[in-house]
């Protein structure tokens, strides 16, 4: 059993998806397969994790059908603008091997240059209206980001994937993307970006979810991922090794306490992880993405 959840649109998405950001391209084949193989429906990747290819190829070698497994992809900030977006669409399905993507959405606000985000998701609504996507949303956008998207534009974004983790929880943005129909996905749902960046405080040692984890005989990552799911959240955690694939799969079988949510929840710093949205420029992030 695999929790589903409903986008603003009707679309139907598995709330676990797997994550393939910093998965090498000669690991992410097999690491896809093997994720499918598990029971997983939904793939996270994007354009600027320069492994959509072997994405589309563990799809493939799977053997699960093309029409049951969920693929999320996303724009890069070097192709937004309403054609490049239209183009970056066509780059992200040639090189998964597919003709729709089930879900596509901007990878960063560009507060400096907003005119172009803007362009990008008209872009986006475009690909939704002539079939080419099934759903669009957006990706590390405040609040402030959506009320000047939806000044401009007509679809409202199905998702909004944003670092959510016990250290980063984010509270008054997940309210204001609900308050819209929003569906609030975290990347670093098990807070990854709290140990691979070399910070002091690694969600996976802290005391609180390790305790829970023993009460429930679980590891802190699988409490992490119950908890977002539990809170109705989608969670995309990127593991490449099997045993942790294996591992971030089995969250359907145990439930938190009203207590337990709430003891997560008390854990938030305030302190984001990743790099603050405000500084997304093409200055700042120079990659450019290839052609399929
Ligand atoms: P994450 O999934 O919270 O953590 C990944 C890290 O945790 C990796 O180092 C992984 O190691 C390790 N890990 C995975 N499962 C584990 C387990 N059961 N026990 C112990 N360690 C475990 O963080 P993330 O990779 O930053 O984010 C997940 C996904 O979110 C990405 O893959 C990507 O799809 C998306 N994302 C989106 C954005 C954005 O701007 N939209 C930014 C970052 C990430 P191994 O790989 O060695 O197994």
């Amino acid at each position: 059993m695999t929790a589903t959840l409903t986008l603003n649109n009707g679309v139907e998405m598995p709330a676990l998806g797997f994550g393939v950001f910093q998965t090498p391209p000669d690991e992410t084949t097999s690491a896809v397969e093997a994720a499918l193989t598990t029971g997983y429906r939904h793939v996270d990747t994007a354009a600027a994790y320069l492994n959509e290819r072997e994405v589309g190829e563990g799809i493939r070698r799977s053997g699960v059908d093309r029409s049951d497994v969920f693929i999320e992809s996303k724009v890069w900030i070097s192709d937004y603008g309403y054609d490049k977006t239209l183009h970056a669409f066509e780059k992200s399905a040639r090189k998964l091997g597919v003709d729709q993507i089930d879900l596509f959405i901007l990878h960063q606000p560009v507060p400096s240059s907003f005119d172009t985000t803007i362009d990008a998701y008209r872009g986006l609504e475009k690909l939704l209206a002539d079939g080419f996507v099934r759903a669009i949303g957006v990706s590390n956008f405040r609040p402030t980001d959506l009320a000047t998207l939806f000044e401009h534009t007509g679809v409202v974004p199905a998702v909004n994937q944003i670092e959510l983790h016990p250290y980063f929880t984010q509270v008054e943005k997940q309210n204001v993307d609900a308050e819209h129909g929003v569906l609030t996905q975290a990347w670093s749902p098990i807070g990854g970006i709290t140990s691979y960046r070399g910070s002091s405080r690694s969600a996976f040692d802290d005391p609180v979810i390790g305790g829970i984890a023993t009460q429930h005989g679980k590891t802190a990552a699988q409490v992490m991922l119950r908890w977002h799911l539990q809170q109705g959240r989608s969670a995309i955690p990127k593991p490449t090794r099997p045993e942790r694939i294996a591992e971030n799969f089995e969250v359907f079988d145990f439930e938190l306490s009203a207590d337990e949510l709430a003891a997560i929840d008390a854990l938030d710093t305030g302190v984001r992880g990743g790099p603050d949205p405000e500084s997304t420029s093409r200055e700042t992030f120079k990659l450019e993405i290839p052609e399929a």
